[in-house]
């Protein structure tokens, strides 16, 4: 069990509606960004002088390009629907991280510079002067925000608190309040490629050894190719899937699916990361920079494809958006989707009766699924509407004999945050990451009861960090978290695959 300096919520087989303790997370904030951070992203280095009146120019701004945000801060009719539906809400009991108190932090102050009635009338429509005790709110909760969604499909009015949540964090990167974990990933972005600052040699240092992995344990050579002109596909994945556990499992899956496919394809070591933190910070500049990498790349390879590894805001950025911040992408061969997810292409492979699964090979776990909120709430998979969920679950059966679903109100479009999502995967904030997983945890511990469920699999880089991370601080194992592309690696039987000691003698023989 992980230590904590911090309570850790109790597990409970039924949720609970908690009683709400004012303040009680005021104290959550992530670290700020320094000037070196800020300033690759063309922000300023720090709080300017006129900060109100720049804050409030920036939210006119907003307010103009952006109808939706107008509409949210109008629309509010303070029904209560969503207040018990957010999982940092349930996990810390503080009512500034209801959705909807959430909102208002930002409501109050669009009210008093941006409404005739607030103008004139403050006190009698909630509005507030925008203080630098404001201020100090708006930079802690809208970090206790993971941009999840989850409360917009409970509100009757379809109100996106993620939306004003960016909206927010965009505006206080304009006065020089930003967040250092996010910043400083997008700075390395800018520099190096991709979040974690891997150079290219480590990368082909890397691949070659998972090729050098894959051969010992089945005879066959697999390629995880780098950099290499005029192939079909370039595939595009998270940085961490080159390095840490249970990610880099899942990327050797993607390679033998490719192997089994027979398509010409590889990594770019210049656009070497599909996660997009431009989002989290609501900046679309700065979103639109990184996802200029990958055309570039794309253009300088000749590929005909692209194919996004596992990873959920990185989808919700591909599908919804890629070809405005990008596009047009009229240079890909029109015949496949502009972009397509692993799964997608694991999916139409396995439709196609040409991967031969053993199932019996992850006959060591019985499974669950973790929806990832941006691929659940936030894009689609397939040609039918549901495929986001319907498609990773197919995998999975095709390559489990034991698998089991966690309560319906806390999957698919229902599904909880893991609460390390929208910028938030940082040291510096795991009370709220722990606080925040609670939810997830207890329907996770139900079907470990009930079903005797040993691992939950998932299709996003910062659900399986943070997993990782937070699951030993409720007494369970953090390796009960794995890649639906491990599960694919682990049953898939490769073409002119040797059993385990040919292999081994193959292998011998090799070297
Ligand atoms: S978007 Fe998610 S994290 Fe943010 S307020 Fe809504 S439910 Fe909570
Ligand atoms: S559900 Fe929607 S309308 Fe109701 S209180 Fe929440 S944000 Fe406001």
């Amino acid at each position: 069990m992980a230590k904590a300096d911090f309570a850790v919520p109790v597990l409970k087989q039924y949720p609970e509606i908690p009683a709400i303790e004012p303040g009680v997370m005021a104290h959550s904030a992530p670290f700020k960004s320094k000037e070196e951070f800020q300033a690759p992203l063309g922000f300023p280095g720090q709080l300017v002088d006129d900060w109100q009146q720049k804050a409030l120019d920036k939210m006119g701004d907003l307010l103009g390009r952006y109808r939706g945000l107008r509409v949210y801060l109008d629309s509010c009719v303070k029904c209560g629907s969503c207040t018990d539906k957010c999982h940092y809400y349930l996990g810390t009991h503080d009512p500034k991280n209801m959705p909807v108190g959430r909102q208002d932090l930002m409501r109050k102050v669009y009210r008093r510079y941006f409404t005739l009635a607030g103008k004139f009338f403050p006190k009698l429509v909630g509005a507030e002067d925008f203080t630098e005790e404001v201020l100090s709110d708006w930079y802690s909760y809208f970090h206790q925000c993971s941009q999840c969604r989850r409360c917009s499909v409970f509100c009757p009015y379809g109100i996106d608190t993620a939306e004003i949540s960016m909206a927010a964090r965009e505006i206080m990167d304009h006065i020089g309040v930003g967040q250092k974990y996010c910043n400083e990933i997008i700075a390395k972005v800018y520099r190096i490629g991709n979040n974690l600052g891997l150079p290219g040699p480590a990368l082909a240092d890397t691949l070659e050894g998972l090729e050098e992995d894959v051969f010992d344990d089945t005879g066959v050579e697999v390629k995880y190719p780098l950099d290499q002109e005029g192939v079909d596909i370039l595939f595009v994945t998270p940085s961490a899937d080159f390095f840490a556990e249970p990610h880099v499992d899942g990327l050797i899956g993607y390679g033998k699916v490719m192997h089994e496919a027979g398509v010409s394809w590889t990594f770019s070591s210049y656009a070497s990361e599909a996660a997009n933190f431009g989002m989290f910070i609501g900046s679309y500049d700065n979103m639109r920079r990184v996802a200029l990498r990958i055309r570039e790349a794309a253009i300088k390879l000749g590929v005909k494809r692209i194919v996004f590894g596992e990873c959920g805001h990185a989808w919700r950025v591909a599908y919804s958006f890629l070809n405005t911040l990008a596009g047009p992408w009229d240079f890909l061969d029109p015949r496949y989707p502009v972009p397509q997810h692993i799964c997608e292409f694991t999916y139409d492979l396995m439709q196609q009766g040409k991967l031969n699964f053993d199932k019996s090979l992850n006959d060591d776990m019985v499974l669950t699924y973790h929806d990832s909120c941006n691929v659940a709430r936030a894009s689609r998979m397939g040609d039918r509407p549901g495929g986001q969920f319907d498609i990773p679950r197919a995998i999975i059966r095709a390559t489990c004999n034991n698998f089991y679903d966690m309560d319906e109100d806390t999957i698919r479009d229902r599904t909880f945050c893991c609460g390390g999502g929208g910028g938030l995967l940082t040291d510096d904030l795991m009370e709220i990451r722990v606080k925040g997983a609670q939810p997830r945890v207890e329907a996770l511990n139900n079907v470990i009861q009930e079903k005797g469920v040993t691992h939950m699999a998932a299709i996003c880089a910062i659900c399986k960090s943070q997993f990782t991370k937070v699951l030993p601080y409720y007494g369970m194992d953090m390796d009960q978290i794995v890649s639906v592309h491990q599960l694919v690696s682990n049953a898939l039987i490769l073409t002119g695959q040797t059993s385990d000691e040919d292999a081994e003698e193959t292998a011998d023989e090799a070297a």
